[in-house]
């Protein structure tokens, strides 16, 4: 494992990329990881160990092994918070995932609008944090606003005096476009938020994975990211607000476990985090995420992060200097991590992606989720290739080796 203190011999990729069962075949070259990222053993580990020691319900279980399965699962609320380095456990919602979550957030958040506030949203988002809010909109008469792009696909923040008014009740905006990998300059969204009085909600799903975040040192009020692109089960996610601010929220979905009292005629609700979690929640996949999160953690992020970067300045690099390829993002490196999206002249998307999987490539091609982006870019789709602390520099390699082979063999 490389842990902090094994970080003085070097990050050594091809040494982590052994802890991942799922990247055992040496002829697949996972880029894919913006999609779905692996589980290391420790997931598996920690998922087997649940399944067959722990497997119960949680919660009101009188039993041994309901004691043992919810001790499990609040451990991991647990491992979530201090990933997040969150005030308290009790600000972790468990949910289904990203979209999960942000529409917790729009339909429960939501209903404290009126008609006329307005939310702050961005081209560069992805459906999943813009449809939620078309739908609050459409039902409330809230007012949309978005900030735009800069021609490099970074959130022009700029705009920002412009689109934010007194009005504004939310910032709801992506820490890091699953498009053109640009990360967001958090603190003057914050500050922006700040100055009207709204309140500001990152979209992390896209950076959970390259490093653990600070939900304190960042200064917004919701984060929403999914399991399953942090090196954890599919099927999870997580909603983190802050406690003050959970509270005032009414639940989304209601049902079993999130009641203190019920008649039947009306119910009484458990405060947060249970108040948001109805029913049974994904007791092994949160168990699972609690592991994959703590495992980051005990990583060693400057090497991590100098390996990732060392890896899209090659591919950054490389499909630059192919004729016909366009790149949609930043290519300062400061400014983005390892989603790298680009378009070839003659080629459609899938067709990238196809060609190079039969190289053992995976990549994904399309619209990514984020229609309305394309429009500004004014291109049909892209390919996509995605860098995680796992991926060395064959695969890099047999990336552009593709992509060049495939623009020769349309160039003549
Ligand atoms: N936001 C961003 C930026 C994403 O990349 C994704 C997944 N592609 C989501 C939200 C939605 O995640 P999920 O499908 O896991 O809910």
């Amino acid at each position: 494992m490389i842990t902090k203190s094994a970080s003085r011999a070097g990050f050594a990729a091809g040494t982590v990329k052994r802890l991942f069962p799922g990247l055992a075949d040496r002829r697949l070259h996972y880029l894919d990881s913006a999609a779905t990222a692996q589980m290391p053993d420790c997931v598996f580990e920690a998922l087997r160990g649940f399944e067959i020691e722990a497997r119960a319900n949680v919660h009101e279980g009188l039993h041994r092994r309901a004691r043992a399965a919810t001790e499990a699962y609040n451990g991991a609320r647990a491992q979530a918070a201090r990933f997040l380095n969150a005030y308290s456990d009790q600000e972790v919602v468990f949910t289904y995932g990203a979209t999960s979550a942000i529409n917790l957030l729009a339909h429960s958040f939501g209903t404290l609008m009126v008609a006329g506030d307005e939310i702050l949203l961005s081209v560069l988002e992805h459906h999943s944090n813009l449809t939620p809010w078309q739908t609050l909109a459409a039902q409330r008469g809230i007012v949309l606003r978005f900030l735009p792009m800069t021609p490099e696909g970074r959130l022009d923040l700029e705009a920002l005096e412009s689109r934010i008014t007194d009005r504004c009740r939310l910032v709801a905006l992506t820490h890091c476009s699953n498009v053109t990998g640009a990360v967001t300059d958090v603190a003057p969204v914050v500050a922006a938020a700040r100055s009207v009085g709204a309140k500001v909600m990152l979209d992390g799903a896209q950076h959970v994975a390259h490093s653990p975040v600070d939900v304190r040192a960042l200064g917004v009020d919701f984060y929403a990211f999914s399991g399953h692109k942090a090196f954890g089960p599919t099927g999870v996610g997580i909603l983190w607000g802050r406690a003050a601010l959970l509270a005032t929220m009414p639940p989304f979905m209601t049902g079993g476990q999130m009641v203190e009292t019920v008649t039947l005629g009306s119910a009484r609700f458990r405060p947060p985090p249970r108040r948001f979690e109805a029913g049974t929640p994904p007791i092994a996949a949160a168990i699972g995420l609690g592991a994959a999160l703590d495992w980051m953690q005990g990583l060693d992020w400057n090497a991590i992060r100098e390996h990732e970067a060392r890896l899209t300045r090659s591919l950054l690099g490389g499909l630059a200097s192919i004729k016909g390829v366009r790149i949609l993002g930043p290519l300062d490196l400061r400014l983005r991590t390892g989603v790298v999206s680009f378009c070839m002249e003659h080629v459609s998307p899938e067709e990238v992606c196809i060609q190079l999987d039969r190289k053992g490539v995976a990549l994904r091609g399309g619209y990514h989720c984020a229609q309305p982006l394309f429009e500004v870019f004014r291109a049909r789709g892209a390919a996509r290739a995605s860098v995680a602390l796992y991926n060395v520099d064959v695969d890099v390699d047999a990336l552009l080796e593709g992509v060049q082979e495939l623009a020769n063999s349309r160039a003549g």
